[in-house]
Parts: C-alpha cells; sequence; structure tokens
C-alpha cells in the first residue's frame, strides 16, 4: 500500500471495537508469579482474593489460560461513547524531524478523564454493581485513576472513596473537584481516617504520602465497610486484561493497512497501559509468528525494571496487600517529587516483571527536564498536549525516529500516548521556568530498601 493512502488518523467503525479482551497470560509458558498470602506464603485463593476484590475481578485476577474474555455488553455500550481511540499517523512530526521513520500513537486521552484508566475503570465498576454493591475504595495518585473511577462510578449509580496522594491533593485541586463532580469522596493521603494512615502519620510526620500509603488506606476501609470492596487502577493482571482493549484496536487499525511496527514504545508505571498496548503483539511474539522491540519507558527518579529487583514484595507500604512477585524497588521507597505522578509506583506489573525477566521486552529510564523538552516537541507540531507520563514514551519515540535520521532506516515506531496534561500546568510551568531538577536515587538509597525487601523462597 502506497503511503500516501495512509490516513491521519486512522479510525476503526464502532462494529470493529473488541468484543473481547486478550489475556496475554494464556499463551506464556512460564507464567507470572502467583500472588501470595503474606501470612501464609501460599497462592491468594479465590475465596482470599474475593475478600478484597469483586468476585469477577478476583477471577480475572487468577485466570492464566482463557485466551480471550468477554466484554460485557454494557462496558461496550460506555466505550462507545468515547471509543474506538485512534491510531494517529504522527506525519507533522515526522516532517519536522525529518526522519525516514514511521510514527504512529494510540491516543487514550479523547475522554475526560483524560487518560486510559477510564478503560478498566468501567470494567471494574460494572462488575461491582453486578454484585450488588454499594460502593468501592481507591487510591489516586495524580488523580486520573481517582477521576476515571468517579466517572465510571456515576454511570452505574455506585459510592466512590478516594484516598489522594496528600501531595496531588494540594498540587492538583482541580482534579479534586472534577471527582468530586462526578459525585466521588475524595480523602488526602495519609489520612487519620484509618489505622494505617495514623500510624505512617505517626512514623513519618509531614509526609506527601504515596501511592502505597492510600493503597493501603483504601484497602483497609474497604475491608472494614458492609458493602464495599477495593479497586486499583494498575499493576493488577485484571486491570492490563481491560487494557487490551488499547493494544487489539492498535493492531486492528494497523492490520486495515497492511502495517507492521518494528518498535512499540509505552511509558510504565505500573504497566497497564504498556501491558494493554503490547499484549497483542507480544501474543504472537510467545506464539513464535512475529517479533517487535517493545520498549518500556519510565523515570530515572523511580526505576523499578532498569534498577528494581525481581522479588516477592509487598503492593503496598502498609503491608496489607498480598505479596506480587514483580520488579521493585521496594515498598517503603517514596520517590522525589517527580511530575510525572501515574509513574510513581514502586513496583511493576507481575505480567511485565515476568515478560521483560525473558527478554520479551527491554526498558529505558528517562529524566524529567528531557522528557518535558520531548513533550513539548511533540505538542507544537502535534496539536495536542500530553501527559507528563505519556511524554516518557514520547521522548524514546522521537530518541528512535532521530536514530533513523543517522541510519537512514524506514522503522514504524508505534507509542501509546495515554493522556493529556492539562491538569499538569505547574509542571509545565517549572519546565519553562527553568525550576525543574532531575533526582535520580543514589545505589546506596535503593540498596536500603532492597535489604528491606521481604524474604520469600521460592
Ligand atoms: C496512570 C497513568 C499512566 C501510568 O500507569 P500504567 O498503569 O503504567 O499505564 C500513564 N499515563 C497516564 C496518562 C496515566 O494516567
Amino acid at each position: 500500500m502506497s503511503e500516501k493512502t495512509i490516513p491521519y488518523k486512522i479510525y476503526l467503525e464502532e462494529n470493529e471495537m473488541p468484543k473481547q479482551w486478550y489475556n496475554v497470560r494464556a499463551d506464556m509458558k512460564k507464567k507470572p508469579a502467583p500472588l501470595l498470602n503474606s501470612a501464609t506464603l501460599e497462592p491468594m485463593t479465590l475465596e482470599e482474593l474475593s475478600g478484597v476484590f469483586c468476585e469477577e475481578l478476583a477471577k480475572q485476577e487468577l485466570d492464566d489460560t482463557t485466551a480471550y474474555i468477554d466484554i460485557p455488553e454494557e462496558i461496550r455500550e460506555f466505550y462507545r461513547m468515547y471509543r474506538p481511540a485512534p491510531l494517529v499517523r504522527a506525519y507533522c512530526l515526522e516532517k519536522k524531524l525529518g526522519t525516514p521513520a514511521k510514527i504512529y500513537y494510540k491516543f487514550e486521552g479523547n475522554n475526560t478523564s483524560g487518560s486510559h484508566k477510564l478503560n478498566s475503570a468501567i470494567a471494574q465498576a460494572y462488575y461491582a454493581k453486578k454484585q450488588g454493591l454499594k460502593g468501592v475504595t481507591t487510591e489516586t495518585g495524580a488523580g486520573q485513576w481517582g477521576t476515571a473511577l468517579s466517572m465510571a462510578c456515576s454511570y452505574f449509580d455506585l459510592d466512590c472513596q478516594v484516598y489522594m496522594v496528600k501531595c496531588s491533593y494540594e498540587q492538583k485541586p482541580f482534579r479534586r473537584e472534577v471527582m468530586r463532580t462526578y459525585g466521588a469522596h475524595v480523602t488526602p493521603s495519609p489520612s487519620s481516617t484509618t489505622e494505617v494512615g495514623r500510624k505512617i502519620l505517626a512514623e513519618h510526620p509531614g509526609t506527601t504520602g504515596s501511592l502505597g500509603c492510600a493503597i493501603s488506606e483504601a484497602v483497609e476501609t474497604a475491608v472494614n465497610t458492609e458493602g464495599y470492596k477495593y479497586v486499583l487502577g494498575s499493576v493488577l493482571s485484571q486491570v492490563l486484561l481491560h487494557q487490551t482493549v488499547i493494544g487489539l484496536e492498535t493492531k486492528a487499525a494497523l492490520d486495515k493497512y497492511d502495517i507492521t511496527p518494528d518498535i512499540i514504545i509505552g511509558c510504565a508505571g505500573g504497566g497497564s497501559n504498556l501491558g494493554g498496548l503490547i499484549s497483542p503483539f507480544v501474543g504472537e511474539m510467545l506464539r513464535g509468528e512475529k517479533d517487535y522491540q517493545v520498549i518500556a519507558v519510565e523515570p530515572a527518579s523511580c526505576p523499578s525494571l532498569t534498577r528494581g529487583t525481581y522479588a516477592y514484595d509487598f503492593c503496598d507500604t502498609g503491608m496489607v496487600c498480598p505479596l506480587a512477585k514483580m520488579y521493585t524497588l521496594g515498598c517503603d521507597f517514596i520517590p522525589s517529587a517527580n511530575h510525572a505522578g501515574g509513574l510513581r509506583y514502586h513496583g511493576m506489573s507481575s505480567v511485565l516483571s515476568e515478560l521483560y525477566d525473558q527478554g520479551l521486552i527491554e526498558a529505558r529510564s528517562v529524566e524529567q527536564t528531557e522528557v518535558f523538552a520531548a513533550a513539548e516537541e511533540f505538542a507544537r507540531v502535534e496539536g495536542i498536549l500530553p501527559a507528563p507520563e505519556s511524554s516518557h514514551a514520547i521522548k524514546v519515540a522521537l530518541d528512535e525516529a532521530k536514530k533513523c535520521i543517522e541510519t537512514g532506516e524506514e522503522k514504524t515506531i508505534v507509542f501509546g500516548l495515554t493522556g493529556t496534561g492539562y491538569f499538569d500546568m505547574y509542571a509545565y510551568e517549572k519546565f519553562h521556568d527553568g525550576a525543574m531538577s532531575d533526582y535520580i536515587p543514589t545505589d546506596e538509597e535503593l540498596a536500603k530498601y532492597r535489604e528491606k525487601l521481604p524474604k520469600v523462597e521460592r
């Protein structure tokens, strides 16, 4: 197919939207390690997981064998409000760079929550409603997940209790108000409303919080409140599953024009957007059908894949969650005040961790000033104001496209543009004022947390 015939935006028809999510674990010969009960160190059973999570979601969490899982029609109805999401050919960026590379990005910022998180929020709210729950509790870092869940809960008429990392609560009052517009109750974390919050406050007075703390508080509240369950916006295999709608649409759009990517790039916080984007492609790799270069991009200030340890660790600071085997920096690692709030998690999805360990994906870490420089370079020609998290992927996409200028290779690059950055203007302001710094933890600091990892031999 000649170049000219590929449009700026490849849209799928509504009826081409995926009817099933794809569970990449089914095609993995060596499966991701199971979640463990932190007391017995035995794999979590469905019954144990159902104490915290909705039952259907607990089933999805444990399902390592079903390759395709039906997307309920109620969820597809909601998806239709903002999906299929476009796959954009970045013609303007290519021209500006003067690169022979062909650059595509999958844009997930086309909804009010401003990110891909809504794809899983609506699924989790649906299963909570179906189970007859009154409400759900959760944490939010930068606020995108809390916003997405608030929207999903209001749609299904569920109560939504959000523990928001304190520094974001203070830095991003508008995110908080969007959540309240959708009826959510938002509490800054750590708070004195939970036992674990009070404990963390006593041990670390003046702390500005972390995702790990907020998770502990949300779990405690769910477990102690009748009719409530806890939901999580990333890291878990169920979330990665829901996010495969991104990769399935991307693949369908590429297939329409016989395009085969060489490089697939995504930012990685807990791993859900990247996992969702790459799953169908990694599935082909696992089945020996195709080969792609897959790159996870993380902040240098929170480098779980590039500098973490592959080990069992707690998913939260309060150690109330099960143990997960993942690339981790240690559950009480609190990253410096990086502006990409959505990437400040100490661990990484077990699925992605296992794929990384098997050498199927690679990882790079980037510093935030270079990330914002890339964001600006992109925004000025492609029009979209990207989220700081998404801009990590942009940075590496630009690097790869610039390499092609030198080598003359016409590589096809696909990256995930996970969201928009309208609530991150303080961060952009810091960048423009030259007041942004890059903090990279030292080996000694990381070693301190590594020593504290739970000793689990499996
Ligand atoms: C939360 C978030 C991320 C990172 O989360 P993953 O689970 O790693 O995908 C990336 N981009 C945006 C815009 C986000 O809101």
